[in-house]
């Protein structure tokens, strides 16, 4: 882990961050380019009751969308929190590279417990505040 990847982590908080302000779970995740350029980040929109608007997610299928198979594998996700289950199979199914991520999933569990024990999908479902943002940095092709 160099000083460009906890850059990209720390943009990952930042998102979380926003997410959070903004009504939804507090993940968010940045896509970076095998030449180190940011192509797209995004962060959790489950607030307005989707439960499958993970960033994760959003970054898989834009690179599916943007990004040619080649330069896919050379492309790094990094996040605020270890990948889902079902984002896991999308970044596989992508042909993405590396994932590196801030906490990993049992910290997750840990801090879930701590507050409570109450999930996140179940504490935002009731929030039906969501955003319509979607940002990216430019396409590389
Ligand atoms: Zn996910």
């Amino acid at each position: 882990m160099n000083n460009a990847d906890l850059q990209h982590l720390h943009c990952c908080v930042e998102l979380a961050t926003e997410a959070l302000e903004a009504g939804n779970e507090p993940f968010g995740s940045v896509l970076v380019g095998a030449d180190g350029t940011v192509l797209a980040e995004d962060y959790n929109r489950v607030a307005a009751g989707d439960q499958t608007q993970h960033p994760e997610l959003a970054l898989a299928r834009w690179a599916a969308t943007n990004l040619t198979p080649e330069e896919r594998a050379g492309a790094n996700v990094f996040t605020s929190g270890e990948h889902c289950p079902m984002c896991a199979a999308a970044h596989g199914w992508v042909g993405l590279s590396r994932i590196r991520y801030v906490s990993p999933a049992e910290q997750l569990v840990t801090w879930l417990a701590a507050v409570g024990g109450v999930g996140l999908a179940c504490a935002s479902a009731a929030d039906s505040s969501g955003g319509g943002r979607s940002r990216s940095r430019g396409s590389v092709s």
